[in-house]
């Protein structure tokens, strides 16, 4: 290494006041912490120091001030960033996991804001003036609309399916069929959640076909419970049989053992209207006689990420005696946007209009029709957009969140292509905007599902497809 060139080019790096001066960090720091200033034209200096060693002997190094100026402004405004954004769902998924799942009902978010801002009786019996139960809030509008006997909310489902395992089987048999082992989203595997909270596993059937037979003869001293858990995110489908929970419960009742059924989804209306087969209620299961049913709060209900049980009396009573039910426990923000999405299950057409997974799954194909012509019209009527070819065709959405695999809900999509961009440049642009809009590439075009996206949503797309037009 040639020290004295080495030496010449740090020279060439300006100084951090020096930055300080120029006029976007001047003005960057009239609106932004002075330290995340500082933090962004640090990172900045050193990124240009770096990349000048490494390129040293490639020919007369050179420095663009003006030009490393801009990148710390933009560096500062990537740093105050929130990381956890808002952004425009276009994937047509309605329970995207990777996207937050359900959105809350309008009517659940005022009353977030009243109950979270103030005071509450989260921990008090108002009547009595002593101190009450967390756990009684959500149970009541639960017992009403599922039917059940008792009701326990904790942090989510795979939480309560493990306070089930450990409270009821801890050390002892569950009974399960091979063709239901489900593995939700990596993390979530019957197996391993069945291990973790120390209740063995017994596998009974095969892949395809289990038979009440099989259930029965793995019976026997170390047996603890029955369970089923719904195949949420796939199908078994040709030369099949399973058992259903009917008969699984007749088989509990005759040998004194519990059943109990994961859910996954805890689905409380009726899907086929809408041509969305094979997911049963949650007042179904329990009218079935599941002596526990656990289910999700942010898939099909629609409601908070929570883990609900409900069923009989005596096997909640124990879990809620549970030490882990403490380190599950859900707090009052949960609490009051469940209870709220609850109580618009009291009017069906009320669920409808008001919860936003429902309301995304009843969305019409003549409203969506509609709502697809508005957007293209509106990129359409960008100015210098003559590069876009926008077109309004039919495709597929799906509902999503590990709810009824391989069923498509017809849909209008928002197609974009062009001579001058490629999908992936359209792509990258749209998810890189402010707020970000998240689409998909197929068959080499950009689309848009609108069965996902709000009226809201049309600005920031708009500002997307302007930025990109800039190009
Ligand atoms: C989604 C799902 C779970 C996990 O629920 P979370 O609320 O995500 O914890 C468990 N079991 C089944 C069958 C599911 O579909």
């Amino acid at each position: 290494m040639d020290r004295s060139s080495t030496k010449e080019i740090l020279r060439l790096i300006p100084s951090v006041d020096a930055m300080l001066q120029m006029e976007p960090i001047a003005e960057a720091l009239a609106r932004y912490p002075r330290k995340l200033v500082l933090d962004a034209v640090r990172q900045v200096l050193d990124e240009a120091r770096d990349a000048l060693l490494k390129g040293k002997g490639s020919g007369p190094a050179e420095i663009d001030r003006p030009e490393l100026a801009a990148r710390a402004a933009e560096r500062v405004e990537q740093l105050s960033r929130f990381t956890l954004r808002r952004l425009v769902n276009a994937t047509g998924i309605i329970i995207h996991t990777n996207l937050g799942r359900s959105l809350l009902p309008e009517k659940a978010i005022e009353r977030l804001n009243l109950i979270s801002s103030g005071y509450n009786n989260l921990e008090y019996d108002i009547e009595r003036g002593e101190r009450g139960s967390r756990h009684a809030h959500a149970e009541a509008i639960l017992r009403e609309l599922t039917g059940a006997e008792a009701a326990l909310v904790v942090n989510n489902n795979a939480g309560a399916v493990f306070l089930a395992l450990n409270t009821l089987a801890k050390g002892r048999e569950v009974v399960v069929s091979r063709g239901e082992l489900v593995e939700i989203g990596g993390s979530f595997r019957i197996p391993d959640v069945m291990s973790s909270s120390g209740a063995m596993l017994r596998e009974v059937g095969t892949t395809n076909r289990t038979h009440l037979r099989d259930y029965a003869s793995a019976i026997g001293e170390q047996t603890a419970l029955l369970m089923k858990v719904h195949t949420s995110n796939y199908r078994i489908v040709g030369f099949t049989a399973e058992v259903g929970l009917d008969e699984l419960v007749g088989l509990g009742r005759e040998r004194g053992l519990p059943v109990i059924e994961d859910l996954g989804s805890g689905c409380f209306v009726d899907l086929a209207p809408f041509g969305l087969h094979g997911e049963t209620t949650v007042q179904e299961t329990v009218k079935a006689g599941a002596d526990l049913v656990t289910f999700s709060g942010d898939k099909l209900l629609g409601g908070p990420q929570a883990g609900i049980m409900v069923g009989r009396s005596d096997p909640i009573e124990r879990c809620k005696k549970n030490p882990l039910t403490r380190a599950l426990r859900v707090d009052k923000m949960t609490l009051a946007v469940l209870e709220a999405t609850l109580r618009l299950y009291r009017d069906e057409h009320q669920a409808f209009e008001q919860i936003p997974t429902l309301r995304m799954i009843a969305a019409s194909e003549s409203e969506l029709e509609s709502r697809a012509r508005a957007l293209a019209a509106i990129i359409g009527a960008l100015p210098g957009s003559q590069p876009l070819d926008i077109a309004v065709r039919p495709g597929h959405s799906q509902v999503g969140g590990g709810s009824l695999p391989a069923q498509n809900l017809p849909t209008r999509l928002v197609e974009v292509k062009s001579r001058k961009y490629t999908p992936n440049r359209i792509e990258q642009v749209l998810r890189n905007s402010d707020p970000p809009v998240i689409g998909r590439i197929e068959s080499d075009a950009f689309l848009m599902d609108v069965r996902t996206m709000a009226d809201s949503d049309t600005e920031p797309v708009r500002l997307a497809f302007e930025q990109l037009l800039r190009e």
